[in-house]
């Protein structure tokens, strides 16, 4: 795919704007967190993130993405089994279920991408230790991002974070550059190799996406052709930020405006400086 090789680097001005775009998203993402609950459909979770969407009067990318037909929501609302690109509609989430919600915004033309994962009401232990596990390697990988470190960097630290709790990754879906379109180069796997990899650089543009799943790597789509789910039907996970590469370290632009993200359960990022390169 020609996506792959289009890496655009960004003007720090650009990066301003891709980050006021990462700060609505994020909004509407936390709006679709709060409409969580126990008989919520996952059309509502949809509706409480693009209400905020047309409050900005800015639109979701996802909606019309090409696709076996065209992507019908603003968000993609994934639960339980299914890993990523579950359409909102009539299914109630009941106690117990995790949820994940993953939500773009354009801008003045630049696009943010970003995704949380959480629970409905009481979750099991390993439901919650799945969650914490995936957030906690995205913000991992997310240490790495800094200039002079490679794609392979970043891609290995999810897989290990993921292994070495004994889930499993996929090797299907990637993170990707994001800018004026939302799929650009380079392709961030959520396995690798150290040392590998594209050369990071100051003003690229990525959207890291852990997908984690509890007993395989292996992934189904279901009949409507969009819904990704865990071929053994065992629970998955996915958080995603849209991150800057900058000469002081990485910029998470889909965070809120307190510094946290959408639905963040963990401490986020641990890195409180970082060399100048
Ligand atoms: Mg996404
Ligand atoms: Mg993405």
């Amino acid at each position: 795919m020609a996506w792959f090789r289009n890496i655009n680097i960004k003007t720090e001005h650009e990066i301003e704007i891709m980050r006021s775009a990462g700060q609505i998203n994020a909004e509407a993402l936390q709006a679709a967190h709060d409409a969580v609950c126990v008989g919520a459909t996952t059309a509502d979770i949809n509706a409480a993130a693009e209400e905020v969407l047309k409050k900005y009067g800015v639109y979701s990318p996802f909606k019309n993405y090409p696709g076996p037909y065209p992507y019908p929501s603003s968000t993609t609302v994934s639960v339980n089994e299914e890993l990523v690109h579950g359409i909102p509609g009539k299914r109630k989430l009941r106690e117990g279920d995790i949820v994940s919600v993953d939500c773009g915004a354009v801008y003045e033309g630049f696009v943010a991408d970003s995704a949380f994962s959480t629970g409905v009401g009481e979750i099991s232990p390993d439901a919650r230790r799945l969650l914490e596990v995936t957030e906690a390697s995205l913000y991992k990988a997310i240490e790495k991002m800094i200039v002079g470190n490679h794609i392979g960097d970043v891609s290995a630290v999810v897989e290990k974070v993921a292994e070495a709790n004994g889930f499993y990754v996929t090797h299907e879906y990637t993170g990707h550059g994001v800018g004026r379109d939302m799929h650009e180069g380079p392709q961030v796997p959520n396995y690798g190799i150290p040392g590998q990899g594209m050369l990071l650089r100051k003003g690229m543009t990525i959207a890291v996406e852990p997908m984690v799943l509890v007993g395989t790597r292996a992934t189904r789509v279901l009949k409507d052709q969009w819904t990704v789910t865990s071929a053994d039907r065992s629970l998955t996970a996915h958080f995603e930020h849209t991150i800057a590469v900058t000469n002081n370290g990485p910029l998470i632009l889909t965070l809120l405006e307190n510094g946290k993200g959408p639905g963040q359960i963990g401490p986020g990022l641990k890195l409180d400086r970082i060399r100048d390169n």
